[in-house]
């Protein structure tokens, strides 16, 4: 215990010293073994875009017919890739692997919530889902016919997701999480005909009824004719005859359907955003495009060799887990960690104890996460020998200083290079990254676009703004991976992504500022911007600003009516575990924003909070603070994760009025 707590100590100390540190490039050992060493993937890309991603559909994906042309963009914004083309995504990502020999290979190491194991082969991947694809097939769903997905973490939920694929009807996740009724809207904007659940689902060490509860939203959803239930706590669960059907009986019975070669543009998938800015909207992906972006960023930014651990923490229910634990990892022939419960059960370094035990070399998650880790504390991961890691990635929103530094150098060992991944639902794959052995890392930048991006920041009339300077991010040039529409609702998509600045040019709803080296430094969502008398700031600097204190834990910073500067900044702030805020901290936040960002920056009010509001994918709701602060009705609250941090809240700022 008291050597745990010296070396405790020591990283402290080299911490702060670190905060001085600018920029890391990849340490030698790693570059040495790098898929990518140079900006050569940059200059083709740069010489002939369309025909550099053609040559990374080819290498990366099996056809079973060639596309006659790679990019239609005669209709934008309605663009389509690879044209002609036919492929299927479930035969990419298991059958061509066991076709090659390689169907005993991991594909996941599966860790259940009780410490349960199960290693899952490319071969048994592919004889359920050619077994559930039948399935689903007699009961009447084929290609178009939306299926919706409610499961946990567990391996049927791949198998669930690549069965839809094999025979062309597109998915709808939803995360296991989410309540029966957002589950309901769901399913209901989808008009899925059928849907596959569980009978129960664990949460640390408790059990919930899922199927039951599922039942009181069916009788509501007229075309849903068919529920497929996994059976996983065994706890039984009412069941309809002619509707419901267990998933175990059903596959016993049933032979294999062969993967249904399908055009380029057929949709893959719906999947509707985590609802951090507004009502959430049904992003649609289609095959061939969305299959070569994922495969070329899995592999790349990756620098996925075949001797990797993979592990991304993610739920399947975003699209992290639907590109980088499905998707990605399965048509690069990945083996991947598969981890069904919380980070924090049975204790707080589960997560370690699952890195050493499968010797993952590759971890990926966001900086919530990571932030939550440095308030529990060093200890937990120095319980565990992490030195299998060799990379690590961060996504979901920009990562402050303080807390990629604290990746660095707590989970990685200073020898893991960081890779910042920057991009969305509506991207379908990664766009702004480093590539690790190559990319030199400043802490709290995602860098430079990917080979094939166009990404750029603008002002308000689309001129590129000068270093330094922030404005609002863009993409000029199509991508393959991007999303094609939102469901059923065409208008809202050229509405909300193609009308800012022209039918051509992407509008993506985040403010960023470029620097002299052209590094990316995305500082937030546009509408977390203050401005305070007349000076335009953003929520994420000033958060980052807040959060440099040692002893704050997390911050949450949004723009309050005021009189005299028109906006004033309001600061929702959580201190680390066993620290009593008070006005001398308050002072001392106050102080260090001043000297980082400025006076004017300085928080009129903090607002103490035990948590902060957060989607059920660890972002923070900042609309609904901008609500609770101005004491407006609340917006759309579907994707909140604990509705009780609200309550707490409304109380507190009520309380200080
Ligand atoms: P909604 O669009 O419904 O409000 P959302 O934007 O939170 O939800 P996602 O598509 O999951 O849903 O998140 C994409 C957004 O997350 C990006 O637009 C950006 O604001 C943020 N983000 C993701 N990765 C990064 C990153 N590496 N750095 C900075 N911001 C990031
Ligand atoms: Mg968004």
């Amino acid at each position: 215990m008291a050597t745990r707590s010296v070396r405790a100590e020591e990283i402290e100390r080299e911490l702060e010293s670190l905060l001085t540190r600018e920029t890391f490039p990849p340490p030698e050992e790693f570059r040495r073994r790098a898929l990518i060493r140079d900006d050569t993937p940059w200059r083709e890309a740069q010489a002939d875009p369309v025909a550099w991603w053609e040559r990374q559909a080819r290498a990366l994906l099996d056809w079973s017919e060639p596309w006659q042309r790679a990019l239609d963009d005669s209709n934008p914004p309605f663009y389509r890739w690879f044209v002609g083309g036919r492929l299927n995504a479930c035969e990419n990502a298991l059958d061509r692997h066991v076709r090659a020999g390689r169907g005993d290979r991991v594909a996941f190491y599966w860790r259940g919530e009780e410490g349960e194991e199960r290693q899952v082969t490319y071969a048994q991947l592919l004889h359920d889902a050619e077994r559930l694809a039948t399935v689903l097939r007699e009961r009447g769903i084929g290609p178009g016919d939306v299926v919706g997905i409610y499961l946990p973490m567990i391996p049927e939920v791949v198998v669930a997701m690549l069965a839809c694929s094999r025979i062309g009807a597109p998915h709808n996740v939803v995360f296991g999480g989410f309540s029966v009724e957002a589950l309901r809207d769901r399913l209901h904007f989808s008009e899925a005909k059928a849907l596959i659940c569980v009978d129960g689902a664990r949460r640390k060490g408790k059990t919930v009824a899922v199927k039951a509860a599922v039942d009181r939203i069916l009788d509501e959803l007229p075309s849903l004719g068919t529920v497929i239930c996994v059976r996983h706590t065994g706890e039984g669960a009412p069941m309809r005859r002619g509707r419901d059907i267990w998933w175990h009986e059903a596959l016993a019975g049933a032979g294999p359907t062969p993967p249904e070669p399908l055009d380029a543009e057929h949709p893959l998938f719906v999947l509707y955003t985590s609802g951090s800015t507004a009502k959430p909207k049904g992003v649609l992906h289609t095959t061939g495009g969305y299959l070569t972006g994922v495969a070329w960023t899995q592999r790349h930014v990756f620098d996925l060799h075949d001797d990797d651990v993979y592990w991304c923490t993610a739920d399947v229910g975003w699209v992290t887990g639907h590109s980088y634990i499905v998707y990605g990892p399965l048509v690069c022939g990945a083996t991947s960690v598969m981890y069904e419960g919380a980070p924090d059960y049975p204790d707080k370094d589960i997560w370690w104890e699952i890195c050493e035990r499968y010797g993952v070399t590759i971890f990926y998650t966001a900086p919530t996460a990571i932030r939550t880790c440095i308030k529990w504390g060093v200890e937990y991961p120095l319980r565990h020998d992490l030195s299998s890691l060799r990379l690590l990635g961060s996504v979901g929103e920009p990562i402050n200083p303080k807390a990629w530094l604290w990746y660095w150098r707590v989970i990685g060992g200073g020898r893991c290079p960081i890779v910042d991944t920057w991009w969305q639902t509506e991207t379908g794959h990664i766009l702004i990254s480093p590539l690790p052995g190559v990319t030199t890392l400043k802490p709290g930048s995602a860098t430079r676009p990917l080979p094939g991006v166009d990404a750029a920041v603008v002002d308000d009339a689309g001129r590129e703004v000068a270093p330094g300077e922030q404005g609002y991010l863009v993409l000029r040039r199509p991508w393959p991976g991007m999303l094609r529409t939102l469901y059923k609702d065409p208008d809202r998509f050229v509405e909300t992504y193609f009308s800012r600045f022209g039918r051509e040019t992407y509008f993506v709803g985040d403010a960023a500022r470029l620097d002299e080296d052209g590094y990316f430094w995305v500082v937030g969502r546009v509408d977390d911007v203050v401005n305070v008398s007349g000076h335009r700031l953003s929520t994420a600097e000033v958060e980052s600003a807040i959060v440099a204190h040692p002893k704050v834990a997390e911050a949450a910073v949004i723009g309050q009516a005021d009189e005299r500067t028109g906006q004033a900044i309001c600061a929702f702030v959580t201190v680390e575990a066993g620290v009593e805020p008070d006005e001398r901290l308050a002072e001392e936040i106050r102080q260090g924003v001043a000297e980082r960002i400025g006076k004017l920056a300085r928080p009129a009010r903090i607002i103490w909070a035990n948590e902060l509001p957060k989607t059920r994918s660890g972002k923070i709701m900042r609309r609904l603070l901008r609500d609770i602060a101005e004491g407006r009705a609340l917006g759309d609250v579907t994707t909140l994760r604990d509705p009780e941090v609200i309550a707490q809240l409304e109380t507190k700022v009520r309380e200080l009025q």
